[in-house]
């Protein structure tokens, strides 16, 4: 192909892609809308009345709307009928974003979550509904009945517990020995425990990766969080310090990141031990953002090959 012929290949891809995005934006902003109709289209049974034999036919036949998409609608909805905050995320975002919070969101919060929905992704936002949901149980307002059908409901976030029938010597043993493992297994770490590096280039040296990922055995450092970690996070934004710290590199998961960066989490400058989420970003986490919110622009602008620090 002549230079001219692939311009003019490039030009149309380009339009082809453009009309596609334009028309996929608006097609989705009008799902949303159907869906925001759902319920009352099943309430006064307005498919029966025009011949469909269920919602489900007649939200997939006239809007391409699938049966769990109907399913979840029907069911958010209702939670989110004296929650016109809400409703209006659905409108923005769609019905799934609301799931992770239909259960926990109450007329007084719903302004709260919204503007937690409107900038987060589902799953960042399913991760801070699940913290959130446990400094209730931790709060000493929660009254006792809150506090047992948040037991129950959430029973599955707590740790992991075994059972065993021991004699009460063995158990005091045990426990004693469970003690000291740890205390050595922290001790041996820590005894590898390698300088921080300074003026460094943006990817972590082996040595300190090591170090960090040891010691959570490559889980994510959020109190409470098992799963396996995705970024290593400068709780001193690298883009400030130019530094890799053994003590200041948390490896996190995406959704805890993703909270770090939102100025989420309270006592980021501590260990990890003394995290918990905030229910408000503050102000000292505003710089922390404002260097975030560069850092991303930055490497938007150059696109940069390798991943942006976290
Ligand atoms: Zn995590």
């Amino acid at each position: 192909m002549t230079n001219v012929a692939q311009n003019a290949q490039k030009i149309l891809e380009k339009d082809l892609h453009q009309k596609f995005v334009f028309y996929g934006k608006n097609a989705l902003k009008w799902k949303r809308k159907c869906t925001i109709l759902l319920p009352e289209i099943a309430k006064y049974r307005i498919w029966e009345k025009k011949g469909f034999s269920s919602i489900y036919e007649y939200a997939a036949k006239l809007a391409g709307i699938n049966n769990a998409s109907v399913n979840v609608a029907l069911w958010a909805m209702r939670k989110i009928e004296d929650k016109p905050e809400l409703k209006r995320v659905v409108e923005e975002k769609g019905i799934e974003i609301i799931r992770p919070i239909a259960n926990i969101a109450t007329p007084e919060t719903a302004a709260f979550w919204a503007e937690k929905a409107m900038g987060m992704s589902k799953n960042t936002l399913a991760a801070y509904a699940k913290e959130y949901k446990k400094s209730e149980l931790s709060s000493p307002c929660a009254d006792s009945k809150n506090y047992y059908e948040n037991q129950t409901l959430f029973s599955d976030l707590s740790a992991e517990q075994i059972t065993m029938d021991l004699s009460p010597e063995t158990a005091e043993q045990l426990q004693k020995l469970k003690g000291q493992l740890l205390q050595t297994y922290q001790t041996q770490i820590e005894a590898k425990k390698p300088i921080p590096q300074e003026n460094a280039k943006r990817y972590v040296p082996a040595k300190i990766e090591k170090y960090v990922l040891a010691k959570t055995n490559n889980a994510c450092a959020f109190p409470g969080c098992t799963k396996e970690y995705k970024y290593l996070h400068h709780t001193w934004r690298f883009a400030l310090t130019k530094t890799h710290d053994p003590d200041t590199l948390i490896p996190l998961c995406k959704a805890h990141e993703r909270m770090a960066h939102y100025g989420l989490i309270e006592n980021e400058d501590l260990p990890p031990k003394n995290w918990k989420i905030k229910l408000e970003a503050n102000k000292t986490t505003e710089k922390w953002q404002k260097v975030d919110k560069w850092v991303a622009e930055h490497y938007n602008k150059y696109n940069a090959k390798n991943q942006p620090p976290s």
